[in-house]
C-alpha cells in the first residue's frame, strides 16, 4: 500500500507541493502519493483527526493553518511553539508532531546562492513581519553578530516579531519609508510580503534606487519568478533570488523528515521553473 503525504491549506488549489512531490516519488522509486486537501477554518481538528484515521504519516501545513494548526496536534518541537507556527507535522508513534523550518530552507537557499557557509558582520533588511518573517529572522538571529532591520507596515507586529530572536542585540525595527531611504547599508534585503505575488505584478514594497554596491536580494515570491523588487534590483546590480529555492528545499526537507530518503530539490525547482513560466 502507499504512503500517504498531503498539504492542508485554504485556499490550496493553485499548491505546486503535489506536482514536485509525486514527481519526486516517482523519481525515487518511492511507494507513496501526496495530496492536496482544502480545509475550511471550522473543520480544521476532524480534517486532522481524519487525516490520523486514514494513516496519513505526514503532512505540511500552509496558510491560514500555520498557528491554528498547534492545538490539534500532539506534540510541537520547541522551535515551532517558540515561532507559534507549524509547517510540517510527521507522524510518530501514533502522534502527529508539529515543526518548523521554511526559516532554514531560506537560509540554506540563501547561503547557497550568496556561496557561504555562514553570515558573519552582514547588514541584512527584512521586508514584512508576517509568519514567513518569522521564521526567516529567527533563523538569521543564531548568527550573533549580523545586524538586523526590520520593516513593516504595522510597525507593532514587527515589534511583536523582534521578541523571537535568538540574540536580538542588534535588531532594529524601523518604517518601509525609513527602509527605502537606507537602502544602500544593506549587504542583503529580503522581502517576504505578499507584495508583488501574481496577479499584482507591477507593486512593490519599497522602490530599489540606490543599493550598496555588491548587495544580494533574496525575494520569497516564486509567482511571478521575478518580481517588480527582483527586477528593479538586478537592473541595479543586486545579486537576486526568488523564492523557488526556498519552496523546493522545504518540500524536499519533509520528504527525508517523513521516509528518511534524501530527493533532489534541483530537480524540484526544475520542475517548478517550468510549470510557472
Ligand atoms: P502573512 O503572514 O500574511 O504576512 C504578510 C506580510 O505582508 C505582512 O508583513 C504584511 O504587513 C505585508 N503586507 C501584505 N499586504 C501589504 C500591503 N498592501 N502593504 C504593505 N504590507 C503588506 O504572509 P506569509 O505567510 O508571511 O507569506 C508572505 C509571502 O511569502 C507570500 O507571498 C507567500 O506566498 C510567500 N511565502 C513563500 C514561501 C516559499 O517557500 N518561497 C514560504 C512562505 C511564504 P502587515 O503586518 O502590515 O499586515
Amino acid at each position: 500500500m502507499s504512503e500517504l503525504f498531503g498539504i492542508i491549506g485554504n485556499p490550496i488549489a493553485h499548491s505546486l507541493s503535489p506536482l514536485i512531490q509525486n514527481e519526486a516519488y516517482q523519481l525515487n522509486g518511492m511507494n507513496a502519493y501526496f495530496q492536496a486537501f482544502h480545509v475550511e477554518n471550522e473543520d480544521l481538528e476532524t480534517a486532522i483527526a481524519g487525516m490520523k484515521a486514514i494513516g496519513i504519516k505526514g503532512f505540511m501545513v500552509t496558510v491560514p493553518f500555520k498557528a491554528k494548526v498547534i492545538p490539534f496536534l500532539d506534540e510541537v518541537d520547541p522551535i515551532a511553539e517558540k515561532k507559534k507556527a507549524v509547517n510540517v507535522v510527521k507522524f510518530i508513534d501514533g502522534k502527529y508532531v508539529g515543526y518548523n523550518f521554511d526559516g532554514e530552507a531560506w537560509l540554506q537557499a540563501l547561503l547557497e546562492d550568496m556561496g557561504l557557509k555562514s553570515l558573519s558582520k552582514e547588514t541584512i533588511l527584512i521586508l514584512g513581519a508576517g509568519g514567513a518573517a518569522q521564521s526567516i529572522y529567527y533563523a538569521l538571529s543564531q548568527f550573533e553578530n549580523v545586524h538586523i532591520d526590520i520593516a513593516n507596515r504595522t510597525m507593532e507586529k514587527a515589534e511583536e516579531l523582534k521578541k523571537l530572536g535568538q540574540t536580538h542585540r542588534y535588531t532594529n525595527i524601523i518604517s518601509l519609508e525609513d527602509a527605502e531611504r537606507r537602502q544602500d547599508q544593506y549587504d542583503i534585503i529580503v522581502q517576504t510580503t505578499s507584495i508583488g505575488m501574481w496577479p499584482e505584478t507591477n507593486r512593490s514594497p519599497m522602490n530599489i534606487t540606490h543599493l550598496k554596491k555588491g548587495a544580494f536580494v533574496s525575494d520569497i515570491i516564486y509567482n511571478p519568478a521575478e518580481t517588480k523588487i527582483l527586477k528593479q534590483a538586478r537592473e541595479n546590480g543586486a545579486q537576486t533570488q526568488n523564492g523557488m529555492k526556498m519552496l523546493a528545499l522545504q518540500n524536499a526537507l519533509s520528504i527525508e523528515m517523513w521516509t528518511g530518503q534524501k530527493v533532489s530539490y534541483e530537480r524540484m525547482m526544475e520542475s517548478l521553473e517550468k510549470t510557472l513560466s
